[in-house]
C-alpha cells in the first residue's frame, strides 16, 4: 500500500490493516558507473518495499533519496547532504511516520554507505522518549536473496564483496529499470578493481576517511557485464520474500516497544 497513492481515510483503514506497520526504503542519488541510473539506489529500495508489500500487507512511504553518499560528491550529479543533517532528516521522518499510527518502521536499505550512519541511527534513538520503534531490515534482506545472490556471483565469477554499480545492482537494474539500464556503456572489468594504493601505505589495520576513494578510482567496485535478466528477476523476488518475512516478524513483536518503555522510564527520559 503506497502512502501517496491513497486517500486520507484508506490511510486510516490501511494503518490498522497493515497492523502499524510502514516500510521506509533508503537510497541515494550518486554515479553507478556508465550504465545504471544515478538514482538505483533508492529506486530499487523503494521497489524491493513495494513488492514485499504486496506479499504482506505494510504501508510503504514515499522513496527517500537523502543518505550518506559524501565520498561521492565530486561525481557529477551526486546528491550529498551532510550525514549528520541525513540522519536528523531521517529521525524527523520517522516521527511523523508514528504521528500518523504506524509505530513499527522498517528501514528497507539498499545503499551500502548508509550501514553504519544507520547503526548509529538506531542507537540515538535511546537519546529521547519515543512511542514507537524503528527497525533494521538487514542490508542483505536475508536468506533467500543471499542464495539468489550466490548463485549470481558464481554463475558470473564475481566478488561478492565488489559491489558498488557491480553485478548485483547491474542484474537488478536489467530486470527493474532495462530502459534506463545501458549495457553498451558498461565499464571494463578494470575500471571496477580494487586499487591498494593507500593499503600499501597503511595495511588493512588502520583506516582513513578517504579510504573508498583511494580503492575507486572511478567510484565504482565490480563487473556487471556477465549479469543477466533472469538474475535480477530472480534477486528480486527473494528479496522481496525476504522483507516480507520481516514485515510478519515485526508484526508479532510487542516486545521491543514495551522493553523501550521501560528503558525510558528507569533512565528516567
Ligand atoms: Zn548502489
Amino acid at each position: 500500500m503506497r502512502w501517496n497513492e491513497i486517500t486520507s481515510l484508506e490511510f486510516e483503514e490501511g494503518v490498522k490493516k497493515c497492523e502499524g506497520v510502514c516500510l521506509l526504503s533508503l537510497g541515494v542519488i550518486e554515479r553507478h558507473g556508465d550504465h545504471l541510473p544515478m538514482g538505483i539506489d533508492y529506486m530499487k529500495a523503494y521497489d524491493f518495499a513495494d513488492m514485499a508489500s504486496k506479499l504482506e500487507p505494510a504501508i510503504v512511504f514515499p522513496p527517500f533519496y537523502i543518505g550518506s553518499v559524501t565520498a561521492a560528491a565530486f561525481e557529477p550529479g551526486t546528491f550529498a547532504l551532510d550525514i549528520p543533517l541525513f540522519l536528523k532528516v531521517l529521525d524527523a521522518t520517522c516521527a511523523e511516520i508514528a504521528r500518523n499510527g504506524l509505530k513499527k518502521i522498517i528501514l528497507v536499505n539498499a545503499h551500502g554507505g548508509n550501514i553504519v550512519p544507520i547503526q548509529t541511527f538506531l542507537k540515538m534513538q535511546l537519546d529521547s522518549r519515543r512511542d514507537y520503534v524503528v527497525y533494521q531490515c538487514s542490508h542483505s534482506f536475508g536468506p533467500k536473496a543471499a542464495a539468489a545472490k550466490g548463485r549470481l556471483y558464481k554463475e558470473t565469477g564475481t566478488d561478492p564483496m565488489k559491489e558498488h554499480g557491480g553485478a548485483y545492482e547491474t542484474a537488478v537494474g536489467l530486470y527493474l529499470y532495462p530502459e534506463m539500464t545501458k549495457m553498451d556503456k558498461i565499464l571494463p572489468p578494470e575500471a571496477g578493481a580494487d586499487n591498494p594504493r593507500l593499503t600499501n601505505v597503511l595495511g588493512l589495520d588502520v583506516t582513513t576517511p578517504i579510504d573508498w576513494n583511494a580503492k575507486h578510482l572511478v567510484h565504482l567496485s565490480g563487473y556487471g557485464g556477465d549479469s543477466t535478466v533472469e538474475h535480477g528477476k530472480e534477486i528480486c523476488k527473494c528479496i522481496a520474500e525476504d522483507i516480507a518475512e520481516t514485515i510478519r516478524k515485526v508484526k508479532k513483536d510487542n516486545l521491543s516497544l514495551a522493553l523501550m518503555k521501560e528503558f525510558f522510564d528507569k533512565a528516567n527520559k
